[in-house]
């Protein structure tokens, strides 16, 4: 169900004060998915991280880190990001692991600096590695050759995936590994979140096997790690997911994965979209509305123009996602359906749309100009994936927990975005 915090909330005055369109993320509701996390991988044998690309900014940080919940890192950015929101550096414990698909920028120079836990996600990285003169222990990233996305898009198993190193290759990378003195210390594997947790859960199932065949070949081994994908239920009516089958799963993964290496493993997951994605909304406003007619190209459509563009929440433009849209302060009156529309210049830029990225209508009540929009389950995937495109900087973004109001991110002016700008000469 998507979430509702907003709903007692003046996001007028917010708007008032930063603008329009924002962020606006509710503590409590972070913290109550941390909490339902914990339930099932309180910490010790069985860990969970947050895979930090979902929503990177300080203090979302700070909450998990406080929270006893570790950290999953895909870049070096990403390593120094989560050590200055306090996160302790080194591999033991291994509290920030840097998940690779390729090293570029800073990423091997902040392995080497910072003996964050590597993990390896193709097999020329162990060249890499130890090319740069690392020596210490790492993580393979296994491709099972199975897996599911929420969209196409997001396979992160399987034959179509670009992630990790594949099954049959797996025995070859660890002699390279071991030829290197690179100690596997984890296995790891993320297959994505089916869009429901049976499937995800069915998905665990097979991985805990897939693991139990592997670990005899990995004497170093301290943890496996199923990644991320607990799916979030985006529209409205579906329930929330019950995390308790998979605390089952993982407790008895725990369980035979020690039994079988005689030692205990931990056992890691590492879910990005549950922890965040409800935790924030995008605030909207309404600009204009306005109609097109039907002729022989097809239907009419009555658009509202909204401030926030796939700039600020790229979902619906990338995969055709689903957001849930109030109109704030407004859920009841007479309804009509609209197609929600940015400001870029770009026709795609169209937020309410189906899964084949066609244009859907969507009902909602009766729009006047100047009302608010709020965009539900903005938190994961949202602010982090906004860019510069047509020149707009990000939007801010707004904290609320019991102290109040706190801005975390300003709105983005020219002088942000140009900063990198030079025209410098290359000594060639
Ligand atoms: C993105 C990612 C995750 C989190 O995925 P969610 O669907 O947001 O839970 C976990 N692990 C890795 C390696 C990732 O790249």
């Amino acid at each position: 169900m998507p979430n509702t915090f907003t709903e007692r909330l003046d996001l007028e005055a917010i708007a008032e004060q930063v603008g329009t369109p924002f962020f606006l993320y509710s503590a409590q509701t972070l913290r109550d998915r941390i909490q339902a996390v914990k339930q099932i991988t309180p910490g010790g044998s069985l860990q969970a991280r947050y895979a930090m690309k979902a929503c990177s900014t300080r203090r979302v940080l700070e909450e998990v880190r406080e929270s006893g919940v570790w950290i999953d890192a895909v870049s070096g950015n990403e390593v120094l990001r989560a050590h200055q929101a306090g996160f302790p550096l080194g591999n033991r414990p291994p509290a920030i692991l840097f998940t690779a698909d390729v090293f570029r920028d800073n990423a091997l120079a902040v392995v080497q600096e910072t003996s964050v836990l590597p993990n390896v996600g193709s097999p020329g990285m162990i060249d890499d590695l130890a090319a740069a003169g690392y020596q210490g222990p790492i993580g393979l990233r296994i491709n099972p050759g199975f897996g599911h996305g929420h969209v196409r898009e997001c396979d992160t198993g399987g034959p179509s995936s670009k992630h990790g190193i594949w099954h049959e290759d797996a025995e070859r990378t660890r002699k390279a590994a071991a030829a290197a003195g690179l100690p596997i210390t984890l296995l790891h594997t993320h297959i994505g979140s089916g869009p429901q947790i049976e499937e995800f859960n069915r998905n665990m199932s097979r991985l805990v096997e897939f693991f139990e065949e592997m670990l005899p070949a990995y004497p170093d081994l301290e943890a496996i790690n199923f990644g991320g994908g607990i799916p979030h239920p985006y529209q409205p009516g579906k329930t929330e997911v019950d995390l308790a089958p998979l605390g089952e799963l993982l407790s008895s993964a725990h369980a035979s994965l020690s039994a079988r290496a005689g030692k205990s493993i931990r056992v890691e997951i590492e879910p990005g979209r549950y922890f965040i994605a409800p935790s924030a909304v995008l605030v909207t406003r309404v600009h204009d509305l306005k109609s097109t007619a039907e002729n022989d190209k097809g239907p009419g459509h009555k658009f509202a123009m909204v401030d926030a563009g796939f700039t600020d929440l790229v979902r619906p433009a990338m995969y055709g996602s689903y957001h849930h849209i109030t109109v704030h302060g407004r859920s009841d009156g007479d309804r009509e359906a609209v197609v929600v529309a940015g400001p870029l210049c770009e026709s795609g830029d169209v937020f309410t749309r189906d899964e084949r990225e066609f244009l859907e209508p969507r009902e909602l009540t009766k729009l006047r100009r100047g009302d608010l929009l709020v965009f539900h389950d903005a938190g994961a995937y949202g602010v982090q994936m906004s860019s510069y495109y047509n020149s707009l900087g990000r939007a801010p973004q707004v904290w609320h927990d019991e102290e109040g109001f706190h801005l975390m991110s300003r709105r983005e002016a020219l002088e942000d975005i140009t900063s990198n700008e030079c025209f410098e000469p290359l000594a060639l």
